[in-house]
């Protein structure tokens, strides 16, 4: 068993002999153990959970035990610590706390559960993308910097360069940060609207006690702007990717306006790199015209396959899950690259109602991966939030959930980021 890792008031994260770190699964609650982790990932970030009790294992009494305070120094107030891992390791176990009453809905992170052995931290994670497209140790501030300036010199007017600039400064977005370090995957935000109300919405929260991580882009970048950044991109990066639809901005296929003759324009010029989109797959009907303009790929959003579950989360506006169905059938048919972006939460996604609507999607629709990605949103309040959706039974375990799919689907890739085309091919499945 892994030593629990407690919180003090000012922050100070430290571990409480006697006791054992506890993850949990919905109302699943067992001590981690070192085969069921891995080290804390590099660039991962520690987080005390504020207005919240840690529940720990007494090792003495072998008893699961909600804290009030240090019992090692009583009147000291003492918080559960939860990881928010770096990009590409899928949680496992959400760290175990109980809420109190001050406790408020806790901003749009992971909380994934850790504890302390043999003078390191550990995880309970499972790698599912080993690309180091993310990986902060090769994105070094000076050379962002630099990228910035020159980037500047290049474009002086391109108001969506400035955009990114922000993003990559202020914001530390790894994807704005890649355009200017001219690696992998360069962003295209381009939408500020959207017709969904995603509760974990990273770019607008709206009636929320909860504040959105950025600012939806405030305009709308013209072709020229956004052909003129993804050229800048896709000349100067071999295997490059260019991607609209970022954590800064509404939904593109809203902007698919000035998407459409983009593409065109880089398509004009360059056949090389891989123009793909990140949507929510509301408007089926607008994705010929972008196919057809050379988009390559597209990543399609959701929490689950089940329309209970989709509509209390993604809370659609004019459109419906079948549409999204729609844009996935559209896009097979049209044999392009497509995955699922699954934003997933242990003691949801792991459910047995769940697991098994998600094989019936995957035997209905081919796609070509699922990114397995962690869900930056609240999880007792997801919770709440499902279960008032549709029963789904007890969690069986995000490992065992991998497992049964990648025996079942051995074709399907799983993955975090949105690969080149030259990578494409392995991937294809038949039905
Ligand atoms: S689809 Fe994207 S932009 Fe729209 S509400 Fe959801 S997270 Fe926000």
């Amino acid at each position: 068993m892994l030593t629990a890792l407690v919180a003090s008031d000012a922050g100070e994260i430290f571990e409480l002999d006697g006791y054992a770190a506890v993850g949990m699964a919905g109302a699943k609650l067992a001590p981690l153990t070192v085969a069921q982790t891995r080290r804390l990932p590099f660039g991962s970030e520690l987080m005390m959970l504020p207005d919240r009790k840690p529940v720990l294992l007494n090792i003495d009494t072998g008893k699961l035990e909600t804290l009030h305070e240090n019992p090692y120094d009583p009147g000291e107030m003492v918080y559960p610590v939860a990881a928010f891992n770096s990009p590409g390791y899928v949680i496992t176990r959400i760290s175990a706390y109980g809420e109190t009453r001050r406790s408020q809905t806790l901003p749009l992170f992971s909380y994934g559960a850790v504890g302390w052995h043999a003078d390191g931290f550990r995880s309970a994670v499972v790698q599912v993308d080993a690309e180091p497209r993310q990986d902060l140790r090769q994105m070094p501030r000076d050379e962002v910097i630099a990228g910035v300036e020159r980037m500047r010199r290049q474009m002086p007017d391109n108001r969506l360069r400035a955009h990114l600039e922000n993003c990559a400064l202020t914001y530390g977005c790894p994807a704005g940060k890649n355009f200017f370090l001219g690696r992998y995957e360069a962003p295209l935000p381009t939408a500020q609207a959207c017709n969904a109300r995603c509760l974990g919405c990273l770019s607008l929260q709206q009636n929320s006690d909860i504040h959105h991580s950025q600012d939806r882009i405030a305009f709308t970048p013209s072709p020229q702007e956004i052909a003129e950044v993804a050229l800048a991109h896709i000349t100067q990066v071999d295997g490059s990717v260019v991607s609209f639809g970022q954590g800064c901005e509404g939904d593109p296929l809203l902007a698919d306006h000035v998407i459409g003759p983009a593409i065109e324009q880089i398509r004009s010029q360059t056949d090389r790199g891989t123009i793909n989109m990140n949507t929510n797959g509301s408007l089926p009907d607008r994705l010929p015209s972008l196919f057809d303009a050379g988009l390559d790929s597209i990543r399609i959003s959701m929490n689950s396959v089940r329309k209970a579950c989709y509509d209390a989360y993604f809370r659609p506006r004019g459109y419906g899950f079948a549409d999204v169905l729609a844009s996935i059938e559209t896009a097979l048919a049209r044999k392009k690259f497509v995955a699922v972006n699954y934003l997933n939460c242990p003691g949801f996604s792991d459910t047995p109602a769940e697991a098994a609507a998600l094989e019936q999607f995957l035997e209905q629709y081919p796609i070509h991966m699922i990114q397995w990605r962690n869900l930056n949103f609240d999880p007792v309040r997801y919770w709440r939030q499902m279960d008032a959706a549709a029963s789904s039974g007890e969690p069986i375990g995000m490992e065992v959930l991998l497992k049964q799919i990648r025996q079942r689907f051995p074709n399907l890739k799983f993955g975090y980021f949105n690969p080149p085309k030259e990578k494409f091919s392995y991937h294809h499945r038949d039905h």
